[in-house]
């Protein structure tokens, strides 16, 4: 891998404190960097394979790891969390760190899949559905536990294999009720329920939207999310 983290490189002092020049050249001892010795000691040398086998995961080994997904990754920059940073979760899994890449478990779920990274990425690679596979396969090591996000993947497949369309009012009502989210302005989103179902612009309820003929499609459907390796709840 091309690029080595900031943490790992230290910069050697070897020179005098008074000056940082000697016979016109830099002695300061800046350009004097080396990267830190490190022992892998939970290393998985196929982890990258086995997250490109999955869906989500089929772009991993296009990267070349040139960080332009995270330097315009709306929450590393606009929401200022600097540890995210799917250049270097994508870097992670290649070489397998398993030690390193657990000390993002309460991290690497955040992404806001706003796909600003897909669309800037000059290897094609699918980086949001990749962090998405890397967080699915830390959870399936059990590396760690489900996630806000994943809570939220799971109620939203459940609700679409019901008829086949989402209802959204259901969506959120059942997120909100089982996340405990008392911050939620549900002042705001009962009166533009309300407005939107009035204009017919929602249905929720006994009154959904269904698929025709949903109950046939629904067994292929179950068995394409299995052979994908989703766990049906
Ligand atoms: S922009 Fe693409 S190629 Fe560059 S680091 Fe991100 S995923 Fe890798
Ligand atoms: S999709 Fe996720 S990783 Fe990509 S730019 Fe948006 S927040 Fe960042």
């Amino acid at each position: 891998m091309p690029i080595h983290e900031k943490h790992l490189i230290e910069k050697q002092k070897i020179i005098q404190k008074d000056s940082a020049e000697l016979e016109g050249r830099d002695v300061s001892g800046q350009w004097n960097i080396f990267i830190q010795q490190r022992i892998l000691s939970q290393y998985h040398p196929s982890m990258a394979d086995e997250i490109a086998s999955t869906p989500d995961g089929r772009t991993i080994n296009r990267c070349w790891q040139c960080g332009t997904c995270t330097s315009g990754c709306c929450m590393h920059t606009d929401f200022g969390l600097r540890e995210f940073n799917p250049r270097y979760f994508i870097y992670l899994a290649k070489i397998g760190d398993e030690e390193e890449l657990k000390k993002y478990k309460d991290v690497i779920w955040r992404c806001l899949a706003c796909n600003k990274c897909v669309e800037r990425c000059p290897k094609d690679v699918r980086v949001e559905e990749v962090i998405h596979a890397i967080d699915g396969y830390m959870r399936k090591k059990g590396w760690m536990d489900d996630t806000p996000a994943s809570r939220w993947d799971d109620e939203y497949v459940g609700n679409v294999l019901k008829t086949g369309i989402l209802d959204e009012i259901m969506l959120l009502r059942n997120y909100i009720r089982d996340e405990e989210m008392k911050e939620f302005n549900a002042g705001y989103m009962m009166r533009m329920g309300m407005n939107m179902l009035k204009t017919g612009r929602l249905r929720t309820g006994p009154i959904r939207h269904r698929t025709k003929g949903w109950k046939k499609v629904r067994k292929v459907a179950e068995e394409i999310l299995e052979k994908d390796g989703y766990e049906l709840q």
